[in-house]
């Protein structure tokens, strides 16, 4: 707690601090009792059926703690964040836990700002990352959890099933912005290194479970610094929200601005000129020919039977008193790994030219601005030893245990593109994220809590 700022009302640290012992008290009153597995516990003789039984018995406080952390807001509003309060009652949890807990600021970092993939232009006061570290016995493989605590705004209000951050329940879904994207994740990450510690498996290798700021809006700075602060384990797991599907690919993602400018003012009789905002017809429309072009590609082998690279519109802006000046459209382009960057974005430029030629358009002028990063797609071997044992566990759930590329972009990237560690993404289901109600299914978080929890027996024990 010492080496962040505080800055926040002390109410609300008190807060987070109480609930952070709620959640750790269970595990200090057992401290001394025997360990609840009779067969002392060991990576060879746990498996998913005994984990699964421990994470029945506590259900309850799973879905409370995800509750819990739902209720603290940590939206992320560039170039700022609140991932403060929650970040703190994360590191109580951890603490709790008897993890090593490292605490910083991405400006700690100092290859940070040189870095290739380093973005500028976000404040990062008060936002500091959490990794904490489980130490094994030595000789061993290392695994890690890798999530964000950053979320969405709780835009658009208002929402029609629950309050934003009431974290409320309602058959079988947990409703609250972060809920699915990504609180539930790693919490379920938390409790898989609980699961593992009481059903008293050594473990050779280290745990690692972080908790990163900034990755909504492509940020990646949070990430990026963990990685070069030296937290890179063997193999690391992103909890990003994957409906149960082991993902070894990722797509990349840019968003992008098209902006159609013209003269502005009210017609008393006389005046000749068009409105940008009718112009923005043709744009949407060129925009949906562009997506259904975009898609019609064949998938890479790793995405077939999942859905195609999304091309959506984000927003749209016009306003005036009378003729608005200019119309701004935003839209998004994800591409797979095979298309590369640099192709993206020659497309997307053609298709700005292609525009400025519009006879409907003729009367505007027609800029094209990037409005993100460009967000790397990535992937690692689809046959890696992980993979195969997350799979193997979702099946003995009586999941399917679909190994196929993710639909979105993430910080995988950031993994495997810029540091020594290989990541995949396996995450639950749910819906909404980063729109009114979104909600996490709970049987899921419950079912990935075993699966995480059999990743680390049979990886690092
Ligand atoms: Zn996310």
């Amino acid at each position: 707690m010492e080496s962040v700022q505080i800055r926040c009302p002390q109410n609300r640290i008190a807060c987070a601090t109480q609930i952070a012992i709620t959640f750790t008290k269970g595990i200090r009153q057992k401290r001394g009792e025997p360990a609840p597995y009779e067969g002392g516990g060991n990576a060879m003789n746990v498996d998913i059926d005994l984990i699964k039984s421990w994470v029945s018995n506590h259900r309850d406080g799973i879905v409370h703690s995800i509750q819990e952390l739902i209720r603290i807001p940590t939206e992320n509003r560039p170039p700022t964040g609140d991932e403060y309060v929650g970040q703190l009652y994360l590191k109580g949890i951890l603490e709790g836990m008897g993890a090593d807990v490292d605490v910083f600021s991405p400006d700690d970092v100092p290859e940070l700002r040189h870095h290739a993939a380093f973005y500028p232009g976000r404040d990062y006061t008060n936002r500091p990352n959490v990794v904490a570290r489980f130490c094994g016995s030595g000789g061993g493989r290392s695994i890690g959890f890798s999530s964000h605590m950053d979320t969405a705004s709780r835009d658009p209000l208002p929402w029609l099933e629950s309050e934003p951050f009431s974290g409320e329940v309602k058959n079988g879904r947990l409703y609250g912005r972060g809920s699915y994207d990504m609180k539930a994740g790693l919490l379920a990450s938390v409790w898989a290194v609980r699961a593992v510690r009481e059903l008293g498996v050594p473990l050779r290798g280290d745990v690692m479970v972080e908790s990163v700021v900034d990755e909504e809006w492509g940020g990646s700075n949070g990430t990026l610094a963990a990685r070069l602060r030296g937290h890179n384990p063997d193999i690391v797991v992103i909890p990003e929200p994957s409906h149960m599907v082991v993902a070894p690919a990722h797509l990349g993602v840019r968003i992008y601005r098209i902006t159609l400018s013209g003269a502005a003012g009210m017609r008393f009789g006389g005046e000749s000129f068009e409105n940008p905002a009718m112009g923005a017809s043709v744009v949407l429309e060129a925009i949906q020919s562009f997506g259904a072009e975009h898609q019609s590609r064949p998938l890479p082998a790793i995405y077939a039977g999942g859905d195609p690279p999304p091309v959506d519109v984000l927003a749209i802006h016009a306003q005036g008193y009378g003729v608005p000046r200019s119309c701004s459209i935003d839209f998004f382009v994800h591409f797979f790994e095979e298309e590369g960057a640099a192709a993206v974005e020659s497309k997307v430029y053609r298709f700005a030219d292609e525009l400025r030629r519009h006879p409907r358009l003729s009367q505007f002028q027609i800029d094209l601005e990037p409005q993100s990063r460009f967000v790397e797609p990535s992937s690692m071997p689809a046959d890696h030893p992980c993979i195969r044992l997350a799979a193997e566990a979702l099946k003995a759930l009586g999941r399917d245990g679909v190994v196929r590329g993710a639909p979105f972009a993430c910080d995988g990237y950031v993994f495997n593109r810029h540091s020594p560690t290989q990541a995949f993404i396996l995450g639950p289901g749910g819906a909404a994220a980063h729109a009114a109600d979104e909600y996490v299914l709970i049987d899921d978080v419950l079912d990935l809590v075993s699966v995480y929890a059999y990743l680390i027996v049979k990886w690092a024990g």
